[in-house]
């Protein structure tokens, strides 16, 4: 990731996270709609069991619609309340705002059996990071919000954001890291750009994401670059290095220049909107 995880970090964060839990309903937990298994922390279900759970599909602006929806699909089987979203607009927020009322309308209820009245419910944001969690706060806080101070009760040094009446978020989000043991985990993350460029072989990587596009996204890289298809992804780089002119000095191709071509046109979006992963099928 664009910083380096130890055990003593991931202890702390998960201490941290088990000590928050304590003081919320709702958790949200934002994933990146082009990797939403990879962006995924691999504890946070066991963390965050009995909360009422919501899972933002960030950066949906550049996922595959198709799949972005086959997503929502799977995780609302699973029993998560789910909403895609652009977290840099404001327009998704209110879809947003709805959901978190759905999700603790059962909350409520609950307490107003029990006499409880007019306590918002508290909601906190958690996720990898670089998925938009500041994104998210700020654009779904806006300027319209007030900061609550600290409360009786509440650990020293808590903001909660209240976004109105109903509901309160805690102002920091939870950082949590991802499921790095897994290759293909880091594969992914790379290829949306969240691990640092300066360690990872480029070259590699757009040869892997060459590999995903002529599987899944048929037509992509002869529209976007001329190339075959048919060809085998080293061979395919050598087309776009053609095609775009990645030359080096003496008229030799720069594939390095090709691969890095290749990956910035990946993760602006410029390729099209892509989702590297895919739901499995129901058996
Ligand atoms: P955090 O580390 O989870 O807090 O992530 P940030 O909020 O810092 O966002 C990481 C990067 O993703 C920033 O450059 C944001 O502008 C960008 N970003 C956040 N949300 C979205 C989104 O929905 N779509 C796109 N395209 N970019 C986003």
């Amino acid at each position: 990731m664009n910083f380096q995880w130890y055990p003593g970090h991931m202890t702390k964060a998960r201490r941290q996270m088990q000590e928050d839990m304590k003081l919320i309903d709702l958790v949200i937990e934002l994933v990146d709609a082009r990797i939403p298994l990879s962006s995924r922390n691999p504890d946070i279900d066991e963390l965050g069991r009995q909360k009422a759970r919501l899972i933002l599909m960030n950066k949906a602006d550049l996922a595959s619609e198709k799949q972005t929806k086959r997503w929502s699909d799977f995780f609302q089987n699973k029993g998560y309340y789910v909403v895609r979203l652009d977290a840099r607009a404001r327009a998704g927020m209110k879809d947003v705002n709805d959901v978190i009322m759905e999700a603790c309308r059962e909350k409520m209820e609950r307490d107003r059996k029990r006499g409880i009245k007019n306590r918002p419910v508290r909601a906190m944001v958690v996720g990898i990071p670089n998925v938009g969690k500041s994104t998210f706060i700020n654009t779904f806080a806006g300027k319209a919000c007030t900061k609550t101070g600290n409360k009786p009760g509440v650990t020293k040094g808590k903001q909660w954001i209240r976004l109105n009446k109903n509901v309160e978020l805690l102002d920091t989000p939870g950082i949590l890291w991802p499921r790095f043991e897994d290759q293909r985990v880091g594969l992914h993350l790379a290829l949306i750009g969240s691990m640092k460029d300066e360690i990872l072989n480029i070259d590699e990587l757009s040869l892997e994401l060459i590999k995903i596009l002529k599987e899944n996204y048929p037509g992509i890289l002869e529209e976007r670059y001329g190339a075959a298809e048919t060809a085998e992804p080293p061979e395919i780089l050598m087309q776009i290095a053609e095609n775009r002119n990645c030359v080096k000095k003496g008229n030799e191709l720069d594939y390095s220049k090709a691969a890095s071509l290749t990956l910035d046109e990946f993760r602006s979006g410029r390729l099209g909107k892509i989702t590297l992963e895919f739901p499995k099928e129901p058996q």
